[in-house]
């Protein structure tokens, strides 16, 4: 501990708004790791839609300064003495709170190793989306082999990685997004439709798709939230299920449950840690995206590798939808 330093730099907000909230400060505290922690010198942390929602107040905080970031690699600097299994220069990458500074300290619950076969970085882009869409793919709604599935904003970071597990699993892929050139890159990782849904009428293209196969897809899996929800509803097939995991476009309005009967659908809205509570869930799927990584089952996309100092743009960049794949802040 004595060799490590007193202050550290730190993107922080003390107030919701535009990305002139986001400071990077210089003197913040270097955290002690309590008995039941240990602490994470950061190498590279993603950077994720939710950091959006938290500066804007989509996802309100109480308690400013909020430092951002929910996951990030690097190596264990510091272990709290009731920990087991981590040690002092082990390599890790980590899903927890205050991943955008130098040091985090954080309960090792949701701390995985990192395998030496995946490089810089990587571990960084993929573990949170990965994870998430690993856990989506199976526990949200089971995709199948033959199932045909909608996934929104499918050149996204996340959308990539759903992209990718859908298309290993055998399932007919039905990509949106509001580009062709972001299309053609779902096409690339495994997308077998492509709809532009800026340009054309989504709906009715997912619709004459699926005309043969069951009148509509089996699942679809929503980021975008406020602006694709309703046609959500219209798209999937009786008995099928909508996955609304994100708010891209805004949060979706109160909705009357009701509107499930005529086709006996199924609605979630889940979160990553809902999959992932319990060590052996969390070290299981960790496990299974550095896996596939290293196999190179998939592809782990690095739109670009941002310094901390402009983490503001990168929010701006991953705002203005002209980002595909991951954005990463090098610390
Ligand atoms: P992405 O890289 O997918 O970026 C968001 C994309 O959303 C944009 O590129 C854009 O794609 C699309 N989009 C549609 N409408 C808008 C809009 N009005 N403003 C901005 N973007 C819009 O981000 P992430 O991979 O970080 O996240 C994707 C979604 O997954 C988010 O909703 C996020 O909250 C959710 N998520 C949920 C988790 C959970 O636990 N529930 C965990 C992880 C992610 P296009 O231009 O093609 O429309």
């Amino acid at each position: 501990m004595s060799s490590l330093p007193k202050t550290q730099r730190s993107v922080r907000i003390n107030a919701h708004g535009g990305p002139d909230v986001i400071e990077i400060v210089t003197d913040a505290p270097v955290p002690t790791p309590t008995d039941n922690e240990v602490l994470v010198k950061n190498t590279y942390a993603g950077l994720n839609f939710i950091d959006i929602y938290f500066r804007k107040g989509v996802y309100p905080t109480s308690s400013f300064p909020l430092t951002l970031g929910r996951e990030a690699e690097g190596t264990i600097a510091a272990v709290g003495k009731s920990v087991q299994n981590f040690e002092v220069g082990d390599k890790v990458a980590y899903l927890g709170v205050g991943a955008q500074q130098e040091y985090t300290a954080l309960d090792p619950l949701h701390v995985a190793h990192v395998p030496s076969g995946i490089p810089e970085g990587v571990a960084a882009a993929g573990i949170l989306q990965g994870i998430t869409a690993l856990t989506f793919a199976r526990e949200s709604y089971e995709i199948k082999k033959g199932d045909y599935v909608l996934i929104h904003a499918a050149a996204g970071g996340f959308g990539l990685w759903l992209v990718q597990i859908a298309r290993v699993i055998g399932a007919h892929v039905i990509a949106t997004a509001s580009s062709d050139q972001k299309l053609a890159i779902a096409q690339e990782h495994g997308a077998e439709f492509l709809i532009n849904y800026s340009t054309q009428d989504w709906v009715a293209e997912v619709k004459e798709i699926t005309k043969d196969a069951g009148g509509g897809v089996a699942a679809v899996f929503d980021g975008v939230g406020k602006d694709t929800f309703d046609g959500d509803l219209e798209v999937v097939r009786r008995k099928g299920t909508v996955v609304s995991l994100g708010n891209a476009s805004g949060a979706v309005p109160p909705f009357t449950i009701a509107r499930l009967a005529p086709k006996n659908l199924k609605l979630l809205r889940p979160q990553l840690f809902g999959y992932i509570a319990e060590r052996g869930e969390f070290e299981a799927y960790s496990k299974e995206v550095f896996d596939w990584i290293v196999e190179g089952k998939v592809k782990v996309n690095v739109h670009k590798t941002y310094p901390l100092e402009e983490v503001a743009q990168a929010q701006k960049d991953l705002e203005s939808r002209t980002t595909t794949g991951k954005l990463i802040l090098k610390i």
